[in-house]
């Protein structure tokens, strides 16, 4: 599939100080900004537009350019709860939160509720997320999604406690399993150099990952740059499990899960339990596209905005938290 057309993301939002509900409204450009250390007199944080050079100040940012094709917002809400997907967006795929990373979500925690959902299960999210946030941080704020919120993790009294757990059945399970080995026979995408296991049964989720689970990010980043071996491995799977979802997960990875699990379903999971609207929440991801795992989102008319990389994550998080300050 060809890479989706990017332009010039910008929005007209009023984001929330949660939970004492102070706000600022503010106009911004996002995918221009880059966060740099302020100089004293603007704020903590300074943002830098390409093509406008304007200022993050104690009252927010004005910038203003066009409508934009990769914010896709629907109108003026508060925002009380910030959700994010990990790999591509928080992160580079199965790495640790980067310090600039942790930082700006530690901060982002003391003004919004802030989820995290990805297609990992537990001990994959914990190690990339959790054990990069300091303990004295409001983890009573955050809502841990594994398994495109199959699951959900939330820290109470001292300690990380799964809320809850959909899983397969032992014969969905068998079927999957056997589905997958067919679909690589065909489309031979047998390897001799496998980084660990291709398939992760992480119990609500199976995920097949092209070169096995530990695979270096370049050797992945060159596996499939073009998206059309996943798609088509996407196609074939769906029309062998009809009843099940197959989505492309990360670079080199297919998950499978019961229909209705993607981050949509998450999304309704977050309503639930953290006591929000729809309109109340922001969601950050990096496959806000046709077959991309972040995609259901849009769907549910939550408003969306698709980041590059982590990099452009940690200026928007940073742009959002100096407004507020
Ligand atoms: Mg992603």
């Amino acid at each position: 599939m060809a890479s989706p057309t990017r332009s010039t993301p910008s929005c007209s939002r009023v984001f929330a100080h949660a939970p004492t509900e102070r706000f600022i409204r503010h106009r911004c450009r996002l995918s221009a900004l880059r966060a740099e250390p302020g100089d004293g007199r603007a704020g903590p944080v300074r943002a830098r537009a390409v093509g406008c050079d304007r200022r993050v100040g104690r009252r927010g940012l004005t910038l203003d350019r066009g409508p934009s094709e990769l914010f896709h917002g629907r109108g003026r809400h508060v925002k009380r709860l910030l959700a994010f997907d990990l790999d591509g967006t928080l992160a580079e795929s199965k790495q640790p939160l980067g310090d600039q990373m942790a930082a700006s979500l530690s901060a982002l925690l003391t003004i919004a509720m802030v989820a995290v959902i990805s297609g990992g299960d537990w001990p994959q999210l914990e190690k990339q997320v959790v054990s990069r946030l300091r303990r004295d941080v409001r983890l009573d704020r955050l809502f841990i999604m594994p398994t495109t919120g199959a699951k959900l993790f939330r820290f109470s009294q001292g300690a990380w406690r799964q809320v809850y757990a959909q899983n397969f059945s032992s014969t969905e399970r068998e079927r999957i399993l056997a589905a997958l080995d067919q679909a690589v026979a065909e489309a031979r995408l047998e390897t001799d150099q496998l980084w660990g296991p291709r398939v992760e049964d992480r119990g609500s989720q199976i995920t097949f990952s092209a070169l096995g689970q530990a695979a270096p990010l370049d050797a992945k980043k060159a596996w499939d740059p073009d998206m059309s071996r996943r798609q088509a491995l996407q196609q074939q799977l769906s029309a062998a499990l009809p009843d099940l979802s197959v989505k492309i997960g990360g670079s080199t990875s297919i998950d499978i899960t019961r229909p209705g699990i993607d981050k949509a379903f998450a999304i309704a999971r977050l309503v639930e339990h953290a006591g929000v609207s729809r309109e109340e929440i922001l969601f950050l991801g990096d496959a806000i596209y046709p077959g991309g795992n972040d995609e259901p989102v849009r769907a549910t008319g939550v408003d969306s905005i698709r980041v590059r990389d982590p990099a452009e994550t940690v200026a928007i998080v940073d742009a959002l938290v100096a407004w507020e300050r």
